[in-house]
């Protein structure tokens, strides 16, 4: 796939009496329009709600299936949100079509500001435009797709017929699944393949969607969203550090400061920095193994696991499950004693002090610029790629199906369950997964979804003592599964995002 630079060519937005033909938009030029200090602040908080909804239907419902739109249509209804409209089909809205385009466009770059300042909160605007974009994608007919690709200089050539009967019974063995209805061949001969890089289409090669050869990937039409989607990932994603430039300009000016502070905090919800979710208030080292067994989510079992099988864990993994543990209720000095007390049972103190106290000290915001640092999010561990040897990461993300499986199957539980997690993980749901599994384990059906493991925790305390934490609804307490430790590592993992970037204090300590 081959995009033009299009240095010369201005927006079809700003065209004269030009008609916009897709709901569609990359986003490439800035809004130049007037828009008023009342309709500044609508359009940021509808986007919002907008993105909002798609996080959290997303995270109930299988992404791109028919319950998912039908979900997102009826909460942007109830959201009164036709002025953001997915598709542009409907009469009322072609009537409209310069209003409607107008809100998106502006709409879309308001976010950016206000999103661009933390990596957290690019990660997450990113997440939900991607997931607004393909959601828009899906609900155009394929020659409005056509036209979109062609706009927007996405010149494609597929592969020539006799290209595609040379290689056709590869095409069709790798492409197709097997079906009763229909001859996979005949299939074969009446789609387009794309020839591309096979780099340009990692989901799809580690979903084994697609034949490779000699480097490259043969990508059917019905899948070309990949592509094209990995190519909107990229411009937001460098449009979005390069927004950071303008912040401080934003941040003089008095009338819109105020908003963008107020759009960025909106779509978090509860920042987990350090809470209290135990009677007392206190989260002690002591503690520790029997709530990893009650109410862990899975990924910091695997490394509470595997700090107290191996004394060690590598900076990844301090780092992941050392802000849950902030998050989750543990002092810093407590936090000090209990990474101590598990690194020295094969070094000497003195060493330990050297090269890991910084690093505690760090996160809690007692060296180096002293931020005071959130624990990761699932979105944030879900696009880590844990290396050799590394456990931080989800195990319904990072682990291989197979493996997964056999972890699950070993804590008993009900096998319609397990089909139904490694299913999710599959098919690249770790969130549902973990939300079924979370139901499991409790010994409930409370239809949870997690998009944090301190929310997972924090539920699961809830869940289990009702009366523990603050303000929150009683529930009967229930007794939990016990959740046996795993002490595998995770397999087959791949890179979805950009790495996180680290505090550069940080680039100069051990990263063993
Ligand atoms: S979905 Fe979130 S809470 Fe659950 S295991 Fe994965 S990262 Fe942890």
């Amino acid at each position: 796939m081959q995009f033009d630079s299009g240095k010369s060519r201005r927006s079809k937005i700003f065209r004269k009496n030009f008609r916009y033909s897709s709901i569609l938009q990359l986003y490439e030029e800035p809004p130049t329009e007037k828009v008023s200090l009342s309709e500044f602040e609508e359009y940021a908080i509808d986007r919002i709600k907008l993105l909002k909804i798609v996080e959290n239907v997303g995270l109930k419902h299988v992404k791109g299936s028919e319950e998912y739109c039908m979900a997102i249509k009826k909460e942007m209804a109830n959201g009164k949100l036709e002025g953001l409209p997915l598709r542009l089909k409907d009469h009322s809205i072609e009537a409209n079509l310069e209003k409607v385009m107008k809100k998106d466009h502006v709409s879309h770059f308001i976010l950016r500001l206000a999103f661009c300042r933390t990596e957290d909160l690019r990660r997450w605007f990113l997440a939900q435009e991607l997931d607004l974009f393909k959601l828009r994608w899906s609900l155009m007919t394929a020659d409005a797709q056509k036209a979109f690709m062609l706009e927007n200089r996405m010149h494609y050539n597929p592969i020539s017929d006799s290209e595609k009967s040379e290689k056709l019974t590869e095409l069709t063995a790798s492409t197709f699944r097997p079906s009763i209805h229909k001859s996979n061949t005949t299939l074969a001969l009446n789609t387009d393949f794309y020839k591309v890089p096979f780099t340009e289409a990692i989901e799809l090669v580690r979903t084994r969607k697609v034949y490779i050869e000699k480097g490259q990937a043969y990508i059917p039409s019905n899948e070309v969203i990949v592509l094209i989607q990995n190519y909107f990932r990229m411009k937001i994603s460098a449009a979005l550090v390069l927004t950071t430039k303008t912040l401080s300009l934003m941040e003089e000016d008095d009338r819109l400061g105020p908003i963008l502070d107020a759009c960025a905090k909106r779509h978090i919800g509860i920042e987990y920095v350090t809470r209290k979710n135990i009677k007392d208030g206190e989260v002690t080292p002591e503690m520790l193994d029997q709530l990893s067994k009650e109410s862990f989510p899975p990924c910091m079992q695997q490394l509470h696991h595997n700090l107290k099988t191996n004394h060690h864990l590598k900076h990844n993994g301090r780092m992941q499950y050392g802000l849950f543990l902030k998050g989750i209720g543990l002092s810093m000095n407590d936090a000090i004693r209990f990474w101590k007390t598990e690194f020295c049972k094969q070094m000497d103190g003195d060493k330990w002090d050297k090269q890991y106290l910084y690093n505690i000290r760090h996160n809690y915001g007692h060296e180096g610029k002293r931020a005071n640092y959130t624990p990761y999010s699932c979105s944030k561990i879900c696009s880590m790629t844990p290396g050799p040897g590394e456990s931080n990461g989800c195990p319904f993300r990072h682990t291989d199906a197979s493996v997964l499986r056999q972890r699950l199957q070993g804590m008993s539980l009900n096998r319609e369950g397990i089909d139904t997690i490694v299913e999710f993980s599959k098919k690249g749901h770790p969130q549902l997964a973990c939300g079924k599994y979370f139901d499991m384990v409790h010994n409930q059906d409370i239809g949870f979804t997690p998009n944090h493991p301190n929310h997972y925790f924090d539920e699961s305390r809830n869940v289990l003592n009702p009366k523990v934490v603050e303000g929150q609804k009683e529930r009967p307490v229930v007794k939990p599964k016990l959740v046996p430790t795993t002490s595998k590592q995770p397999l087959n993992v791949k890179k979805e995002l950009e790495n996180s970037s680290f505090d550069e204090d940080l680039m100069t300590m051990d990263m063993e």
